[in-house]
């Protein structure tokens, strides 16, 4: 169903060569001498860049086992009752019914998880780190040390949520990055991060307007200086730019001309680096015929995006609730009334929400990978996490189901993500990344609320009772 990115560096395929090793073997047992042993193969690092690092040993890590609850591994079977998940370090070392998965002798400690559900942690494609809280904070809202404050403090929201994986598609500086860093170190509590550096706009475009996208007012120096890139070269040159700031995934926002959309992707795929747009009208037709990765919100979507997207295998992200949100109250602390983005140039259009669900709808049943994303630009300490289940139900209104929303929530999302080798589901091999709740979330989304334990990089994070 969905499209593996061929555009990884040649050295994340040689995993794949690892198949060859057996075969390799016996050939060596024919023609003594001709072979050494097989040779270990690299890890990468746990993002889309897949980069090489030296061997990791994990032996001496301890073994966790979560015995007794019942399995939704994400890969879309039936739940196995009595079932025992084993982690290692930051891996799954086993995962199946109690009767088949032998529990390990030398467990340091045994989570029981009888009358439970274990599934795969949750995954939100579309976050900005330095988004604004109430009006608490919202003072800073230029600072990049006040964004991340408020980063931190929204890490923490998500990771008690059960989110153990976010994409921040778009940031201040380097805010994302350096969240990213700390909760791989542990110095903060968060989900793993992949993030895109800042949003790559023409002159005036998203993310280069002299007022607020939001709000229409006019920002501090009217803008200051323009933050902009006009054509191809200039744009091939802003991917460079964040790939060498050490991006994770490339963000574009439209408006921009053809050419300069067509270039910035070319760039990044020949860099293995993938791209995501915010995009309305012709320019989504645009970036997903120039092959985009994920096409961020469905705004303004014209008849033909979908079977475009369905064509080049483009994932779609909606952040369905971003814009309901609007239209249903505002962001009040923010000053931004109900009914939309005003004034705004590179919002031209009036939002619709009974089309953005038409158009989820139709993605959904053409095939379109449709992955979970946010995007909450204002109040966030009191939208989130809520905001991540409220969006679970808006794809139900656009008619998927609910193992086909927790297959958004989790595997889908991790393909999305480029880690579908890594993350997504509960199986032996893959990063311990957990969510262990009180009741069925397949009965019922709402049950997904019911967090009882996270386990985050084989970490538990978030350690029982009800909360
Ligand atoms: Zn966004």
């Amino acid at each position: 169903m969905f499209v593996t990115t061929t555009r990884r560096p040649a050295f994340v395929r040689c995993k794949q060569a690892a198949l060859g090793v057996g075969v390799l073997a016996s050939l060596a047992a024919l023609v003594p001498g001709a072979l050494a042993a097989p040779r270990p193969i690299p890890e990468t690092t746990d993002d889309a860049r897949g980069l090489p690092i030296p061997p990791v040993d994990r032996s001496r890590d301890p073994v966790v086992v979560i015995a007794g609850g019942t399995l939704i591994d994400g890969r879309g079977g039936a739940p196995v009752a009595n079932a025992v998940v084993v982690t290692q370090g930051d891996r799954i070392l086993a995962a199946g019914p109690a009767a088949t998965t032998p529990v390990p002798a030398n467990a340091a400690r045994t989570i029981d998880a009888t009358g439970l559900y274990v599934m795969p942690g949750l995954i939100d494609l579309h976050i900005h780190f330095t988004q604004q809280r109430c009006h608490d904070f919202g003072k800073y809202s230029d600072s990049p040390a006040g964004a991340a404050i408020r980063g931190v403090a929204l890490a923490e929201q998500l990771i008690n949520a059960g989110i153990t994986a976010a994409r921040d598609v778009g940031t201040v500086d380097d805010v994302a990055l350096r969240i990213k860093e700390a909760v791989d170190r542990g110095i903060i509590r968060g989900p793993r991060v992949l993030w895109s550096g800042r949003i790559i706009a023409t002159t005036g475009g998203h993310g280069d307007e002299v007022t607020s996208t939001a709000t229409g007012r006019q920002k501090p120096g009217f803008g200051g200086p323009s933050k902009g890139f006009n054509g191809p070269w200039e744009w091939r040159t802003a991917v460079r730019q964040q790939v060498r700031s050490l991006a994770d995934w490339i963000k574009l926002g439209a408006p921009a001309d053809k050419e300069e959309l067509a270039a910035a992707i070319e760039e990044a795929h020949s860099l293995g680096v993938p791209v995501a747009i915010d995009s309305y009208g012709q320019y989504t037709d645009w970036a997903i015929e120039a092959g985009v990765d994920t096409l961020e919100h469905p705004l303004l979507m014209s008849d033909q995006a979908v079977p475009l997207m369905k064509k080049h295998g483009t994932a779609f992200v909606p952040t369905i609730g971003a814009f309901d949100n609007l239209l249903t109250g505002g962001y009040p602390t923010a000053g931004i009334p109900t009914g939309g983005f005003y004034h705004t140039h590179s919002r031209r259009f009036v939002i619709d929400q009974q089309d953005h669900l038409k158009r989820v709808g139709e993605a959904h049943r053409a095939g379109v990978p449709i992955g979970v994303g946010t995007d909450i630009p204002f109040e966030n300490d009191t939208r989130y996490p809520d905001a991540y289940f409220r969006e679970l139900d808006y794809l139900r209104e656009a008619g998927m189901s609910n193992a086909a929303v927790l297959a958004s929530a989790t595997r889908v999302g991790a393909q999305i993500m480029k880690m579908g080798d890594k993350l997504g589901t509960v199986e032996k091999g893959k990063i311990a990344d957990l969510l262990i709740l009180g009741a069925n979330p397949l009965d019922s989304l709402k049950n997904l609320r019911d967090v009882r334990y996270v386990v985050a990089d084989g970490k538990v994070v978030v350690d029982g009772p009800a909360r």
